[in-house]
C-alpha cells in the first residue's frame, strides 16, 4: 500500500468535504504531497488526527479536534417535491428517488455528510443524531468509488442494481422503498 492509500485508510470516508477537499482521497493526497494540516477532518476527530500525525511523522502542533456525534439524514417526506437536488449531491448513493417523486434515505448507507441539507429547496432534510451503527469506512469508500465511476461514465450500471450490489442485501433496499411508499400513501 502506498502512503496516500495508507493515509486514506485512516480517514472516515464520509466524503463530507469539510476538510476543504473534494473527498477523503483528495485530502489524503494533499496530506502527503502538500503537507496539508492534519487537523482538517472533524468527522475523524482527534483520534484520526493523532493517527495521521503518527503515520506522517509530523510535529504534533495542531489544536485538538472535538469529537462529534454521528448523525443521519432524514427527509420529511410530506414536504419533498422530488426535485432530485439531494440525490445528485449524495456522495454514496444513499438517497432513493426519481424526478417528481418523493425521495427517501437508505439509512444503512448514509454517512451523515450533510451535503444534501443545504441544496434542498424546501428545507425538508434534517440531521438528527444517529441511533444505529454508522456504515463502515470501507463500505463508504466502495460506494463513493462506484458512484464516481458511474458519473465518469466508465460503468454502464443502472442505479438500482448498483445499490443492491455493494454490500447490502436486496431485501433491505426493497424494504426501505416499500416503507417510504407506505408512509406516503398513509400521509405520514
Ligand atoms: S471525512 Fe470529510 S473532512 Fe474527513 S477527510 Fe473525508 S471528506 Fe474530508
Ligand atoms: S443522505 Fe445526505 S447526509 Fe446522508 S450520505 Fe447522502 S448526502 Fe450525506
Ligand atoms: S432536495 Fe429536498 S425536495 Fe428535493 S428531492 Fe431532495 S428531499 Fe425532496
Amino acid at each position: 500500500m502506498n502512503l496516500i492509500a495508507a493515509v486514506d485508510a485512516l480517514l472516515p470516508q464520509t466524503q463530507c468535504r469539510r476538510c476543504g477537499y473534494d473527498g477523503c482521497l483528495p485530502y489524503a493526497e494533499a496530506l502527503v504531497t502538500h503537507q496539508a494540516s492534519t487537523a482538517l477532518c472533524p468527522p475523524g476527530g482527534e483520534a484520526t488526527r493523532q493517527r495521521l500525525v503518527q503515520l506522517l511523522k509530523r510535529d504534533d502542533e495542531a489544536e485538538l479536534l472535538t469529537p462529534e456525534p454521528s448523525r443521519i439524514a432524514e427527509i420529511r417526506e410530506s414536504d419533498c417535491i422530488g426535485c432530485r437536488q439531494c440525490l445528485d449531491v449524495c456522495p454514496v448513493d444513499a438517497i432513493i428517488g426519481a424526478a417528481g417523486r418523493m425521495h427517501t434515505i437508505y439509512n444503512a448507507w448514509c454517512t451523515g455528510c450533510e451535503l444534501c441539507v443545504p441544496v434542498c429547496p424546501t428545507d425538508c432534510i434534517t440531521l438528527p443524531l444517529r441511533s444505529d451503527a454508522a456504515p463502515s469506512a470501507d463500505d463508504n469508500r466502495a460506494r463513493h468509488a462506484r458512484r464516481a465511476a458511474r458519473l465518469d461514465g466508465r460503468h454502464e450500471l443502472r442505479r438500482a442494481p448498483a445499490l443492491v450490489e455493494v454490500g447490502s442485501p436486496a431485501e433491505d433496499l426493497r424494504a426501505a422503498v416499500l416503507a417510504a411508499v407506505t408512509r406516503k400513501r398513509g400521509g405520514a
